[in-house]
């Protein structure tokens, strides 16, 4: 680390020192050392394609095969993937009681797997490593799934009602999930320091909680490699990697 990188990352560990109710809200960037690339880096399979949307999955069967197809291409990076030095560091800031929850635009489900209690866990965007009925909510487990399109080129229907399954995340288009909305609001009025870790930033309604922490009066704190959207509003901007920088911020590896 760089000796200002080293100085942001010993700034951001007094923030939590002192704080009484800290939330972290996290972005692709916190998953980008566990193998998953983000949704901007070069040559990742969201940066080659435009994405799906949710309108033309529910309308097209030829739409909804080739969703299926790059959720199953994309699988190859979750599949493997293990939770990272940042995931670490964030669970250990949640069991010490530090931060009330993790809000993340997440679908690989690693923050779980780090071992946050599901309960501390807020996915706006849902989570891949399922599916789901669009009509009645039934869940579905993937293997069969891929066993079936892979062999046989099926794509998934409901059994118990026949309406049209799909991972179970949110696409382009696609209504936000009700309930983790409110609990993200809810979370982020009650924070006294918001972290926004790994996010350019620019995907709304998700980046909309660090501008409404700001305004609620909380210190924002923004980690990233890279400037952001919003580092104007932040009251400390750390442009260094999250796992180091994490790392030494929490003491945990
Ligand atoms: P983004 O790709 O727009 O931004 C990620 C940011 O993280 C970038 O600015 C990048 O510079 C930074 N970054 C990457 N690796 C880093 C590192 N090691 N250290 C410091 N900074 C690093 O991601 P977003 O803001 O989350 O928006 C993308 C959307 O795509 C989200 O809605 C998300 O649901 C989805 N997505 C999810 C995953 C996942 O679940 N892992 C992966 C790709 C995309």
């Amino acid at each position: 680390m760089t000796q200002r990188e080293e100085t942001n990352a010993d700034a951001l560990r007094e923030l939590l020192q002192r704080a009484e109710r800290a939330v972290v809200f996290t972005g692709a960037g916190i998953s980008t050392e566990s193998g998953i690339p983000d949704f901007r880096s070069p040559g990742g399979v969201w940066s080659r394609m435009a994405p799906i949307q949710f309108d033309d999955f529910v309308r097209s069967e030829d739409t909804r095969r080739e969703a299926w197809r790059r959720k199953f291409e994309v699988d190859r990076d979750i599949g493997v993937a293990e939770p990272n030095h940042g995931h670490r560091a964030v669970a250990s800031l949640v069991h010490r009681g530090v931060a009330s929850c993790v809000i993340t635009q997440n679908i690989d489900g690693l923050h779980q797997r780090s071992g946050i209690p599901e309960e501390r866990i807020v996915e706006l965007h849902g989570n891949t490593t399922y599916a789901s009925c669009l009509s009645c909510g039934t869940r579905y487990e993937l293997p069969p799934i891929r066993e079936a399109f892979e062999s046989h080129g099926i794509v998934p229907g409901c059994d118990a009602c026949g309406g049209l399954v799909k991972a179970a995340t949110i696409s382009f288009g696609q209504s936000m999930p009700e309930q983790a909305m409110a609990r993200a609001e809810e979370e982020t009025l009650a924070c006294d320091l918001f972290i926004a870790i790994g996010s350019s930033l620019v995907v709304y309604p998700a980046a909309g909680f660090p501008i409404l922490a700001s305004r609620n009066g909380a210190t924002l704190v923004i980690l990233n490699r890279e400037p952001t959207e919003l580092d104007s509003l932040a009251d400390l901007v750390v442009n260094a990697e999250i796992g180091e920088t994490l790392a030494r911020a929490t003491g945990a590896n």
